[in-house]
């Protein structure tokens, strides 16, 4: 939880400059300036006031899109990692854009089952997830220090965009294609916070083309997918669909919206657009199977290529595919968490009943 309690803010803020041992683990501080995150007893220089924020669990942190602080290294440290976590941590900072296999961990004798309890027992999250969060918050970070020269670009009609190769570099590992068609279309992407935690909105000059929990899986390989079917980079930013797609969300959340009105923009192929079709005429506060889902569109026995287009879906909440359950009712496979899925259904079914 974020803590908003003033007085607790002004301990724990003198416990940061204090350098106070016996908050370590008690508190994970965000520093806005650098979007790093640190224990009570870095060394690191003290930030100002206004400038932190404080977590009580570094899950929390990191999914508010800070990055471990190489001075205090918050994973390590808050609560003693044994040698062979802190091996496996630093193998993660010192290759923050590459994923660190089971192999890799093994050649360095390090045991993968070892690494996934521990991050599972001390930051209720796999190592995995660990991992993705660290890159995706570290491309963000250079997306957004990019961000001043690219809108003096993006402004400017994007003529000259050739110098954005080295952010897509970041967030996908290779360069784009030497062709203007590649790099003459942008996706801007902006994080914003949720009840149910952060999400991200991505969108084209066509409407809205990705909508996902910050920790959902795959989240890399649809940022890959969308630029490649979009011939597209992505950048830092926001545009009138993602604020659209925003302020709808929140009204969603509030209960005051059931149906959205924001323009998407859904690059995929013939099937898949329809799976998506369909999925956005299961009405609010109700579900569906997928084998109703599979009749609806006269494809009775495609039920498992409508579960996997349902599955393709990067419009989270809009294109409502938590509404899509098993046959004997009970919740199925939801690539943002079966506990978010299982809270927008109920959101729903309350605020439905509600009309
Ligand atoms: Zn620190």
């Amino acid at each position: 939880m974020q803590v908003t309690d003033p007085e607790t803010v002004a301990t724990y803020y003198q416990a940061l400059i204090d350098r106070n041992p016996r908050f370590v683990g008690i508190f994970f501080v965000g520093v806005k300036t650098t979007s790093i995150c640190c224990i009570a007893t870095c060394r690191a220089r003290k930030p100002k006031r206004e400038n932190v924020v404080f977590y009580t669990t570094f899950k929390e942190a990191l999914d508010a899109g800070y990055r471990p602080c190489k001075v205090c290294r918050p994973t390590e440290n808050a609560n003693e990692a044994p040698s062979q976590v802190q091996h496996a941590i630093s193998l993660v900072r010192n290759n923050p854009k590459r994923k660190v296999t089971d192999w890799q961990l093994k050649q360095h004798k390090i045991s993968p089952e070892g690494v996934r309890r521990w991050f599972k027992k001390h930051y209720g999250m796999t190592f995995h997830t660990f991992q993705r969060m660290y890159r995706i918050n570290n491309a963000l970070e250079e997306l957004k220090s990019g961000k001043t020269a690219t809108t003096t670009a993006y402004e400017a009609g994007y003529n000259s965009l050739s110098g954005f190769g080295y952010t897509y570099k970041k967030i996908i590992g290779q360069s784009p294609k030497n062709n203007n068609t590649m790099q003459n279309n942008v996706i801007v992407i902006n994080r914003f916070t949720t009840p149910l935690g952060p999400m991200f909105v991505c969108a084209t000059e066509q409407g809205v083309c990705l909508l996902e929990f910050v920790d959902r899986r795959m989240l890399e390989t649809e940022f890959k997918d969308l630029q490649r079917l979009k011939k597209a980079t992505i950048i830092a930013g926001e545009n009138g669909y993602t604020q659209q797609a925003q302020r709808e969300i929140n009204e969603y959340f509030s209960g005051k919206r059931q149906i959205f009105d924001v323009k998407l923009d859904t690059p995929g192929t013939a099937f898949q657009q329809s799976v998506w079709q369909c999925l956005q005429t299961i009405p609010y506060g109700q579900t569906a199977s997928y084998q109703q889902q599979a009749e609806k569109l006269n494809k009775p026995k495609a039920v498992r290529a409508v579960a996997s287009a349902n599955g393709h879906n990067r419009i989270a909440i809009i294109i409502p595919c938590h509404r899509v359950i098993g046959k004997d009712g009970k919740l199925v496979g939801y690539a943002g968490g079966l506990e978010r899925k299982q809270w927008l259904l109920e959101h729903e079914q309350k605020f439905a009943a509600a009309q």
